[in-house]
């Protein structure tokens, strides 16, 4: 009943707006938005328009009719019904089918393919303009590239001016990269059709002046994955359908996270297209906020290294897309919201730091095409000050109201930007131009690294990923050296002092770099995304906003663990250097002899190395050693009595250098195997994983990817497996969850498997009979069973904390952080035990991801809950005679002296009291005890970049602990070490583990302080 009075109110509010829209001009010199009277109407699409839209004000003047032709197709040939149609959701390969129809039937038209996917699917972009901007693409693309580099014009203004005359500019708008938000393909078929053949006065300006380009599926394998579910759900229309597990390959919603490291088929795509046609435009399209938050203005805190003026056209664009919604009387649209713009890992950010302008919409989303009732939350429908129409707060909703929303929306900013896009066009270029202008103004000059980076193939990859971005690098071909800023000096806590002193030699004022040392130069138009991905980032925990969207910190030199300078000096830009291309590591065999060294400096390509070849014997020094002039680390691999051949193959493809010598070191060394790996996920969620399983894939580690459901219905996983890797689920994911799953006690199963219905589902993944399932409480004794029987275990966040609720293993304990907010941050930590393979290659400071934790605790007494050390200690004596420092004393006996209390750091055990060992059987022997191989900084130290706030919480304690369970070991991570493409430093950790599984005990001291 309520319903129906809020949708009665809604048609009066909307008579009104119409009237009042046509009957007045829209704004001064600018063609309404409407239809024209001339233009021919196709009847019968306009009539299902109006029967599957809810309410009369969801929808405009621009949507509720649609252009006839006597030529060009409509949507409803592919769909069988209009766009937006109830019970309709297209595959990739429909939409492809229908813009291709549309590129044969008109020349305004024009289909492109520009890339696949991880799964081999096409990705496509559509351009729709006039048939003579269409045939001269190729000039205007020239044209625009000299906008977006001004070198090629000697940043000239006027010759700019002239440019900005000519040109036609480019509008890119991408859909459903989030697969579960499945909206936007139908809307903009239904957009290039409208923008093809539609004759008013405001679409045509929109053509003949805007170059609008489509690409209508962005993740598409997990856009056929999502249609399959929901035919799934046509098909057993009473029953719980499965939840989209995967979406792509590797990631679900972190797609659209992706566009810093740039790992994912999709973002490299659409980078490549955004940044190829010079576009000035990336409207990303999301469904998640009623009805329609164009997220472009957002919240603060505002990346620290976008221009200001695309500050300024956020604003503008915004708010006039607000402005020309709101006057139609549709309901609940608003630019301000609490998404905040530090992050430059979102797709539509392509835009933001190549120079253009970055847009996304949220849009409402039923998840597939049912119409449904919607009820919202009293903060989605309240009225703010920045959102003066709201929603309401409950209403019939279908995908057509969606796809209407999602059409008005980009047409009037289409129409917008056209009205405007000279201004537009000329902030494309001034904004290029001070990218260019940055040594001389804000800064730095140049990033440098360095030419004897001993960590060469990380390097690498670091800089590919400013290639992948587009990014110039040079080479110096001769050494140099720079002035250095004077560096503020830190004062570290007393009680680190001992660690630290070799630190802390004054800061020299210039720096010396070899010749062949990579220079980024900041005088280039791209100079904006190298200068975000590499520089500091600093969150203020006074920042007035509370809840960071995403990730506060990413600091990539520090991430890779590889040296990056910034520099300010200018005079590094006159140093002697050629650009470079591609860009590898120079790996391959030198020297003579049988036995060869390939030094450890934790880098992933080792770990390529050892599972490359297979069958070749190799082993791990564990001491250090020079020989042929080198200094070769704890953990250089040692292969012996090779083929060279093979060998100096292997190690040029990977970048890696081995050295021949005549005889082998005589230090101690272990075998390291080529372990067989099981690696698990779940089934509750796949995302945070699979950039575990991406790295791997990417390194060349082979493995058995299984569920727990699978893991534990496994005999005797010994004789299988070496290694069982459980990378963090996400969302923090208690243990009930893991071992119970959800329930079975009702609903029906949620199967993951291929089935008619469902031909796509799987892929290459997994799949199950019913997804409800975990691990069970006999698969968790078979894999207790495997660590007591010799296998390694290794989890990372929340899998950690899983293993240790359990007891798995004794003397650490996990608890979660009480006031402490560290959101995905830098944070130094320290090697404590550097004897520990998982430590092969690393210095004594190495950088690291974190996400609040867990926090890990030891503990001497099996079973005891983990100490915590909030504040400072208490250091009282009891109330008495003489002074604080003085002793007390008891009259009539002579004094006794207490025995000096025995004191232990954070990463340590605390000392056994000599009462816990009278019979104490609880107390652990130190041969049973946890290692700690890295622990986190002191609090003063513990910020590298993003937001760290009460840090004292996490600061000294463990950070990655090896722990010895019966025969084998866990090794407990409590950063994250593989994350996103971008913690490439700290995969070696888990490769380590991994190599060394069955020797990780080197090393290892077992004598009391
Ligand atoms: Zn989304």
């Amino acid at each position: 009943m309520r319903n129906h009075g809020v949708r009665g109110f809604a048609f009066a509010v909307m008579a009104t707006a119409v009237l009042a829209c046509s009957a007045t001009a829209w704004a001064d010199g600018e063609t309404a938005p409407a239809r024209d009277p001339k233009q021919a109407v196709d009847e019968a699409y306009t009539a299902k328009i109006k029967k599957y839209t809810t309410a009369p004000n969801f929808t405009s003047p621009l949507v509720e009719y649609l252009p006839a032709s006597k030529n060009v197709p409509t949507p409803e040939v592919v769909l069988g019904d209009v766009s937006g149609a109830p019970g309709i959701l297209p595959y990739a390969e429909d939409v492809y089918k229908y813009m291709r129809l549309l590129e044969k039937a008109t020349p305004r038209v024009k289909v492109f393919s520009i890339g696949t996917t991880e799964e081999g699917r096409e990705m496509i972009a559509v351009a729709v303009s006039s048939e003579e901007n269409l045939k001269q693409l190729e000039e205007n693309r020239a044209r625009l590239g000299k906008l977006a580099d001004p070198r090629t014009i000697k940043q000239d203004d006027a010759e700019a001016d002239k440019l900005v005359a000519q040109v036609t500019p480019i509008y890119y708008i991408t859909g459903t990269i989030h697969s579960p938000e499945t909206g936007a393909p139908t809307a903009l078929m239904e957009l290039a059709y409208r923008l093809a053949v539609d004759e008013s006065p405001y679409i045509k300006e929109i053509r003949d002046g805007v170059i609008t380009l489509i690409t209508p599926v962005v993740e598409v394998d997990g856009r056929d994955r999502i249609v399959d579910l929901y035919k799934w759900h046509l098909a057993h229309p009473k029953e719980f359908f499965p939840p989209l597990i995967y979406w792509g390959k590797y990631v679900a919603h972190d797609n659209n996270r992706d566009a810093m490291g740039v790992t994912l088929k999709l973002t490299e795509n659409v980078l490549n297209t955004y940044v190829d046609w010079k576009a000035q435009v990336l409207h990303d399209l999301h469904e998640s906020v009623p009805y329609l938050y164009d997220n472009t203005v957002g919240d603060g805190p505002y990346n620290a290294w976008i221009d200001p003026i695309l500050a300024d056209e956020w604003q503008m664009i915004g708010a006039r897309n607000v402005a020309d919604m709101t006057k139609f009387g549709m309901p609940g649209v608003f630019t301000h919201g609490d998404f905040d713009t530090w992050s430059p890992g979102y797709l539509m950010f392509i835009a933001a730091m190549h120079n253009g302008i970055s847009r996304l919409y949220e849009t409402f989303g039923n998840g597939g095409a049912d119409t449904e009732e919607r009820t919202l939350q009293p903060e989605e429908y309240a009225r703010t000050w920045y959102r003066q129409n709201p929603p309401y707060p409950k209403t019939l909703w279908s995908q057509r109201d969606n796809n209407n929303y999602e059409q008005t929306g980009l047409l009037t900013s289409l129409h917008y930007f056209n009205e405007n896009k000279r201004m537009f066009l000329k902030n494309f270029y001034l904004k290029a131009k001070r990218s260019i202008g940055k040594p001389g103004t804000e800064g730095p000059a140049a990033y440098v690294l360095p030419g004897d980076e001993p960590r060469a193939t990380l390097q690498a990859e670091l800089l590919q990923v400013l290639t992948k971005q587009k990014v110039e690098i040079s080479r110096a071909t001769s050494s140099f050296s720079v002035a250095l800023p004077a560096k503020k000096e830190k004062k570290s806590d007393k009680k680190d002092a001992k660690n630290e002193d070799k630190d802390k030699k004054p800061e020299p004022t210039s720096k010396e770099f070899p010749a062949g040392s990579y220079i980024i130069r900041m005088d280039q138009p791209y100079s904006r995304i190298a200068d975000a991905l590499l520089d500091h980032q600093y969150w203020s925990p006074d920042d007035p906003q509370k809840t960071p969207y995403d990730d506060t910190g990413w600091t990539f030199g520090d991430l890779f663990n590889v040296q990056v300078t910034r520099v300010t000096d200018a005079k590094v830009l006159s140093v002697a250097m050629e650009r470079v291309g591609e860009i590898k590591a120079k790996g391959g065999v030198k020297g003579d002899g049988a036995v060869f060294a390939i030094n450890n400096n934790a880098e992933p390509a080792l770990a390529s190395l050892r599972y490359k070849l297979r069958d070749t014997a190799m082993e791990a020094a564990e001491e250090g050693f020079d020989a042929a002039g080198t200094k070769f680390q704890r953990g250089t691999i040692l292969v012996r009595n090779t083929d060279r051949g093979a060998l100096e193959q292997a190690t040029s493809n990977l970048g890696l250098r081995a050295v021949a010598l005549a005889t082998a070191p005589n230090v101690k060394t272990h075998a390291v195997k080529a372990a067989r790996i099981a690696y698990v996920h779940t089934w509750l969620f796949t995302q945070t994983e699979g950039w575990w399983r991406m790295a791997f894939d990417n390194i060349g580690v082979p493995y058995d990817y299984m569920s727990t459901q699978a893991l534990g219905k496994i005999e005797d996983l010994n004789a299988k497996y070496d290694v069982i890797v459980f990378p963090p689920i996400g969302f923090s994911a208690s243990t009930s969850l893991i071992v119970n799953g959800i329930s079975t006690a009702w609903g029906n199963p949620l199967p993951w498997k291929n089935t008619p219905e469902t031909p796509n589902l799987v892929g290459k993944n997994d799949s199950t009979d019913d997804m409800r399932p975990g691990l069970g409480w006999e698969g968790l004794a078979k894999l207790q069973k495997f660590v007591q029987n010799g296998g390694l275990l290794i989890t990372a966040t929340d899998t950690s904390q899983f293993a240790l609720s359990i007891g798995m293993a004794e003397g650490v304990s996990a608890a979660r952080s009480e006031k402490m907010k560290i959101v995905g941050a830098v944070l130094g930590a320290r090697a404590v035990d550097s004897a520990s393979p998982i430590a092969y290659g690393y210095g004594e400071k190495v950088s690291v991801y974190c996400d609040n934790g867990p926090v890990f605790s030891l503990n001497s007494i099996a079973g005891a809950r983990g100490r915590r050390r909030l504040g400072e200690e208490m250091h009282t004596r009891p109330t008495g005679r003489g002074s604080a420092d003085d002793p007390d004393f008891v009259v009539g006996r002579t004094s006794v002296e207490a025995p000096e209390e025995q004191k232990s750091e954070v990463w340590e055990f605390p000392p056994v009291l000599d009462e816990q060992r009278r019979n104490g059987f609880r107390v652990i022997p130190l041969a049973n005890r946890p290692r700690v191989i890295f622990r986190y900084a002191d609090s003063k130290e513990l910020a590298i970049s993003g937001l760290v706030e009460g840090g004292g919480e996490i600061a000294q304690h463990p950070a990655v602990v090896d722990a010895p369970v019966g025969k084998g070991h866990i090794v407990l991570f409590s950063i994250n070490p593989v994350y996103r493409g971008e913690t490439r430093g700290t995969y070696a950790m888990v490769l380590n583990a991994i190599m060394n599984f069955d020797s990780l005990n080197a090393g290892r001291k077992d004598s009391e302080k």
